[in-house]
């Protein structure tokens, strides 16, 4: 893939990039062990000042930067702005709380025969960061705003098709403060990642993308014996039963399914409503994804832009024909639009079955899958019935049924009455194929860095402890 911005919106190549050299990488991966060392002896302080100044930065050029991404990649102005927002949050909320989270964590001396006992925190060093186009500053800053609290160093890959947003990236952070080489974007293709896993001076490695660049970065990772966090695709259930407030349901399940032109990991991909509230969820839901109105992204009053790549447009396109070839029903959509940019339209379609594509794979586009079950049990079975295990929603006001669907639904996450989506004060991430680790809260930023226990003993002869059993 070349490395390249194209707007998404009319087809046209803006600027071109030539890939890094090896020589250009290997100077980058040195600045960053070089930073690595300069930002591990710095205070939790000094680098909370520098992360609050990335974020007034943030804030200060929000309206740029939003164009940019929306140029790039096609999301409508207003996500990106909002976009903007949670990023500057985020950086804020790991400079408030980054020091806490990574507190030392002290055992009971007496019970390990210590005079003093803790886990403590420490960083490992430069992190390779292999990143997707979606959420081209989310998805960076949810790695980065942790991963430089905790005293790492970050090597961004960015996608190949946002390359101006990894290159503000790469600027922000050193103009907010923190060392050269602290935080480097590496304009280079896929085909680099290995060789830069290969390099002892790089630590670990964390990707959000697709099953098969995750399958590749963790094969090449655990060649070196190096950590990986992976979040990679879902196909999540948006549950409907009986109970719940169906306009309300209809309302959030066409955002949480065309919310950045539809192609993220969270989005809710399969409807499954029971038969009960099945027609009335249906009407209210295929009418009000055929009301968005897609068009120009920085236009005020678009709800849908253009899909991001051609590419992308041409497999969501292949996904629902082959459901239709195997006959399902197309309730709304279903045609790609005219014009010279990458237009899909909201669609739903229903009666899906297996061997169909759409029944097992992610649909990265403004696509819904419709199933109606007609019991709690089918519900879950078919919620929890695909390779994947990302985000979940159940729509019930059951104070029991929630409790069991909190239990019951296999994923990273479930949302009761809502959809998913995420908090820097929560967990995020997934279980079967949509990956492992985690990123944000507590858990995100103790994930690239060595739990390192300490143990003192008192070094004197009737101390105890010391040798006294050993593995
Ligand atoms: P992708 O093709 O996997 O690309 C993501 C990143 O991985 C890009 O930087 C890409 O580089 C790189 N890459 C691709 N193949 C690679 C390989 N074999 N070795 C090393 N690096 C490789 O994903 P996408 O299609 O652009 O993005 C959509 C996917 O990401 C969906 O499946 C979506 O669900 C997932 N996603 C997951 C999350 C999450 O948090 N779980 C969030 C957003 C998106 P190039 O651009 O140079 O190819």
């Amino acid at each position: 893939m070349s490395i390249a911005t194209t707007n998404p919106a009319t087809g046209q190549v803006l600027k071109t990039f030539d890939p890094m050299t090896s020589e250009q990488v290997d100077a980058a991966i040195g600045r960053a062990a070089a930073a690595f060392d300069t930002l591990r002896r710095t205070s939790f302080g000094q680098r909370a000042r520098w992360l609050t100044a990335a974020a007034d930065l943030l804030d200060a050029e929000r309206d740029q930067v939003a164009r940019l991404m929306t140029t790039e990649m096609g999301k409508t102005l207003a996500a990106a702005k909002a976009e903007v927002t949670k990023c500057a949050d985020a950086a804020r909320f790991y400079a408030a709380h980054a020091e806490a989270y990574l507190a030392d964590e002290p055992a009971d001396a007496a019970q390990v025969g210590a005079v003093k006992a803790y886990a403590r925190y420490r960083p490992i060093g430069p992190v390779l960061a292999v990143m997707p186009w979606n959420f081209p500053l989310w998805q960076v800053m949810r790695f980065a705003a942790p991963a430089l609290m905790a005293g790492n160093v970050g090597l961004l890959k960015h996608a190949s098709n946002v390359p101006q947003t990894a290159l503000f990236l790469d600027e922000l952070f050193r103009r907010a403060g923190f060392p050269a080489g602290a935080f480097q974007a590496l304009l280079v293709g896929s085909d680099a990642v290995e060789p830069i896993l290969d390099d002892p001076r790089v630590r670990a490695a964390t990707l959000t993308g697709s099953e098969p660049a995750g399958r590749a970065i963790a094969a090449a990772a655990g060649r070196q014996i190096k950590k990986t966090v992976l979040e990679l695709g879902g196909s999540d259930p948006f549950v409907v039963m009986p109970s719940a407030d169906i306009a309300l349901a209809a309302q959030v399940a066409t955002t949480a399914r065309c919310q950045n032109n539809g192609q993220s990991c969270i989005a809710a991909k399969r409807f499954i409503v029971h038969a009960d509230v099945y027609d009335a969820f249906c009407d209210e839901f295929v009418a009000r994804m055929s009301a968005l109105k897609v068009g120009d992204p920085m236009a005020a009053d678009t709800d849908v832009g253009p899909l991001a790549t051609d590419r992308g447009r041409d497999s969501v396109e292949e996904q629902v024909a082959d459901a239709v070839a195997k006959g399902a029903r197309v309730l709304c959509g279903g045609q790609r639009g005219e014009g010279g940019g990458w237009w899909y339209p909201p669609t739903v379609v229903a009666d899906l079955r297996p061997p169909m594509r759409m029944w097992a794979e992610e649909v990265f586009g403004p696509v819904a899958g419709l199933f109606r079950v007609t019991s709690y049990d089918e519900a879950v079975e078919l919620a929890n019935g695909t390779s994947y295990g990302l985000g979940a929603n159940a729509w019930t006001t059951d104070a029991g049924e929630q409790e069991r669907f909190a239990e019951d639904l296999d994923a990273g996450s479930v949302f009761v009455n809502g959809m998913t989506t995420s908090y820097p004060q929560l967990p995020f991430g997934g279980v079967k194929n949509s990956g492992y680790g985690r990123e944000l809260s507590a858990h995100g930023i103790r994930e690239f860095c060595n739990v390192k226990t300490v143990w003192v003993g008192e070094g004197k002869s009737a101390g105890a402890g010391a040798g006294a059993h050993s593995e």
